[in-house]
């Protein structure tokens, strides 16, 4: 099969086409034909190199894929060849003590496809059962693909580990990502108050068109998280979402009401913030929720929302299955470029 891999860590130029042996399904799995898979911050991540994340070479990314199910392996039940499907990213083990609490995202011998193992920037992967769902009839697959991995881990954040609840004020720091894209019509539809910090003027507009309630733009108010306290008359944010992490930590823990949450699901500007005054943590009583992926009961409840309609995906663009296609698109996303998702279209000319 096609396949986009990498024999080496670096920049999008290690990058490269290459045809691999086509995966089949084991028991309890599915084998899928991707037609959509979408890129994620992860998969720049995994590119140039994660410390103690040792890959089998040559590593195929992504983790976000729709397709076909063209294989079943034994012991499947539920899912037959044909099916039109999205794939839960979150692998888990199904036994541990943690997947049998449902919390399959902690599963001790848990991974993430394309992070771990071989992912969605092929022809084909194999994936469990279990991680497959049906797309509604029509539902196109690159809105599916663009969907899934930041639905989820958006959903698990705010609503499971976050415990967003109607009437509370949420603060997202960084306009265009695709967590944060999807962050904000969760909170909508929960029925909380968003504000927005968007780094311009361009993206501060395609916010508010999601229906962020607030929009701050940095590069005309660096000095934001006055702005915050002063939107809330003083009083803070009940919520806040930092996924930038070391340029803005304290501005945002600065920006919590007393006994406010801090929700973290990435930093994507570095792990270590010099300024962390611990003490804010204690004296105004704070709690920093770290969050990652998200479980199945998560993933079948936000995806079911998707198909109807009530959240939708942000695509910024779509860009062909090619080794170029890939490359720019690792290029965009790097660049911060980028309102929403890329995704990558497998099914071209087919
Ligand atoms: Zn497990």
């Amino acid at each position: 099969m096609k396949a986009i891999v990498f024999y080496q860590h670096g920049g999008p130029e290690v990058l490269q086409a290459a045809e691999l042996p086509t995966p089949h399904p084991g028991p309890g799995e599915v084998q899928v034909r991707v037609h959509a898979c979408a890129m994620n911050h992860l998969d720049l991540w995994v590119r140039r190199g994660i410390p103690a994340l040792r890959l089998e070479m040559p590593h195929i990314p992504g983790s976000d894929v729709a397709g076909v199910v063209t294989e079943v392996g034994p012991e499947v039940s539920g899912v037959q060849v044909g099916d039109r499907v999205v794939v839960n990213a979150t692998l888990s083990c199904g036994e541990c003590e943690f997947c049998l609490r449902g919390e399959d995202n902690r599963c001790r011998r848990g991974a993430i496809l394309g992070e771990h193992v071989r992912g969605g920037y092929a022809e084909y992967v194999v994936v469990p059962a279990r991680n497959v769902l049906k797309l509604p009839e029509g539902f196109p697959y690159e809105e599916a693909a663009a969907a899934s991995l930041v639905f989820l881990t958006a959903w698990h954040m705010l609503i499971t580990r976050g415990g967003l609840r109607p009437g509370e004020d949420v603060l997202i720091v960084g306009a265009g990502g695709g967590v944060n894209t999807a962050a904000l019509q969760i909170a909508k539809l929960a029925g909380a108050r968003v504000v927005v910090v968007a780094s311009n003027p361009e993206k501060a507009e395609r916010v508010r068109a999601l229906g962020a309630d607030h929009v701050i733009d940095r590069s005309q108010e660096p000095d934001w998280s006055r702005a915050v306290w002063q939107w809330t008359g003083r009083r803070g944010v009940d919520v806040v979402v930092d996924n930038v992490g070391q340029a803005t930590w304290m501005k945002s823990i600065r920006c919590l009401r007393p006994g406010g949450r801090l929700l973290v699901v990435g930093a994507t500007s570095g792990p270590n913030p010099e300024d962390f005054d611990i003490r804010y943590v204690f004296s105004r009583q704070i709690s920093i929720l770290g969050s990652t992926m998200g479980t199945r009961d998560d993933f079948r409840t936000v995806m079911g929302l998707v198909f109807a309609g009530r959240l939708r995906p942000v695509i910024d663009r779509v860009l062909p299955f090619t080794e170029e296609g890939v490359r720019e698109g690792h290029r965009l996303l790097e660049s911060g470029a980028v309102f929403g998702k890329i995704v990558f279209r497998m099914d071209e000319g087919r």
